[in-house]
């Protein structure tokens, strides 16, 4: 597609706005509150070269104006939401945001949402942050404002690999990090690793999770390094400057990961994260099992009603197009009770409570609910799937093939 077509595309879409499914979602007759909102702020201080998140280094300096646009945003999206339980700020980096700005928008959260969850210890609000933007001032505006758990993204503790993602942090700020973290009397955090980076070994990645676990935490995400399209990393990949993990060492790591994790007592809820027992990130666990949420910001995504669509992903269109409050939208899917069946096969197969099978196939015609059951069968015979009272699970070698698994129920579907 050409640049101008696809701009032209873009600014088609853009004439959407989330008014639409949210007015739609609205009128559903007896429809219970939304209670996870995710915002998405979108400033970082470097692009990493794995990244393909809509985040962006801001000469401009127009946080002013983002949260501003953000808060009035939140306000329009109010009236969707029931008694919140889980919020989940991510972007980008949410700990650039000046402090001034997060007690706006968190007192903000409070007038506008109904929080009462909190008030009785159940709520989970999380914000991600890296480690060398979080300040003892910060943390404490982020902790009276209600916010109960941290994502750090520490990605490695190797400088040489951090160097080769482009990811510009200094490992010793970790811990240090972390500690600031629980002084401020915040009462969770979790740790983001990755593995299989280039030049990595699997002694380097031992490294990597003995100092992760070693710190006080109750949640552990360790991702694969994955090529996205259009990032810095594929490009260099491309230009043979460096050669993908051969697969392999990457089964290797993933199953040290496990072995590593589970010895420090966690415990895979997903394929790719872990916890203490009953510090699971709920907030994921609400994506994975495609319940709904509000989204918020630039590029964020949503889930309500059925409908499935992503604000537009460009700053100057977010803060410009307002309709009501409401953002302009891309990529707009409505209810399709089909693609919901396939994007419940692909998050809640990963999941270790696995699938509940009747209600999942209950969406589909005849034909189809055969055609998933005869396919779940030949992987259960394989021994990488099993039903466990009425519910598909992956067993520890179907783990390995989660995405595989998935995608061969769901290519069965027509
Ligand atoms: S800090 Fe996170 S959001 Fe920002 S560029 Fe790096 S990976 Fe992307």
């Amino acid at each position: 597609m050409s640049d101008d077509t696809a701009l032209s595309r873009l600014r088609q879409l853009e004439a959407a706005s989330a008014k639409i499914p949210v007015r739609d979602a609205l009128a559903q007759p007896g429809r219970p509150g939304v209670s996870s909102i995710y915002i998405h702020i979108p400033f970082c201080s470097h692009k990493c070269h794995y990244c393909d998140f809509y985040s962006f280094v801001d000469s401009r300096d127009r946080q002013r104006a983002f949260t501003s646009r953000l808060i009035r945003e939140l306000a329009s999206l109010a009236p969707l939401a029931g008694p919140v339980q889980t919020i989940f700020v991510g972007g980008g980096t949410p700990s650039l945001l000046k402090a001034e700005l997060w007690q706006e928008l968190l007192a903000s959260l409070q007038e506008t949402y109904d929080l009462s969850p909190f008030l009785k210890g159940d709520g989970e609000f999380t914000v991600e942050c890296n480690p060398e933007s979080v300040s003892e001032e910060l943390l404490g505006v982020l902790k009276s404002g209600g916010v109960n758990r941290i994502s750090m993204g520490a990605q490695s503790f190797n400088p040489e690999h951090l160097k080769t993602l482009e990811r510009l942090h200094n490992p010793a700020s970790v811990p240090v990090a972390v500690e600031l973290v629980r002084n401020a009397g915040i009462d969770r955090v979790s740790v983001d690793l990755i593995y299989a980076i280039p030049g990595q070994s699997l002694q380097d990645l031992e490294h990597d999770l003995r100092h992760a676990l070693a710190m006080p935490i109750e949640h552990l995400s360790c991702y694969e390094l994955t090529y996205e399209p259009n990032t810095a990393m594929t490009k260099r990949l491309g230009m043979g400057e460096f050669v993908r993990t051969p697969e392999e060492l990457e089964i290797e790591m993933f199953e040290l990961v496990g072995a590593m994790a589970t010895q420090a007592g966690f415990e895979r809820y997903e394929v790719s994260n872990y916890a203490k027992p009953g510090c699971e990130c709920r907030h994921n666990l609400a994506y994975w099992k495609q319940d709904e949420w509000i989204a918020a910001g630039p590029s964020a995504s949503a889930h309500i009603g059925g409908h499935r669509y992503k604000n537009v992903p460009r700053l100057e269109s977010y803060l410009t197009g307002d309709d009501e409050g409401f953002a302009m939208i891309v990529d707009h899917e409505p209810p399709d009770p089909v693609r919901l069946v396939q994007e419940k096969l692909m998050t809640g197969l990963r999941l270790r409570e696995g699938l509940d099978v009747d209600s999942l196939l209950e969406n589909l015609n005849a034909a189809n609910a055969r055609r998933v059951r005869e396919t779940a069968t030949e992987f259960e015979n394989l021994g990488q799937l099993e039903r466990t009272e009425g519910r598909w699970k992956l067993t520890p070698s179907g783990v390995l093939l989660a995405d595989g698994i998935a995608g061969s129920l769901l290519s069965v579907i027509a």
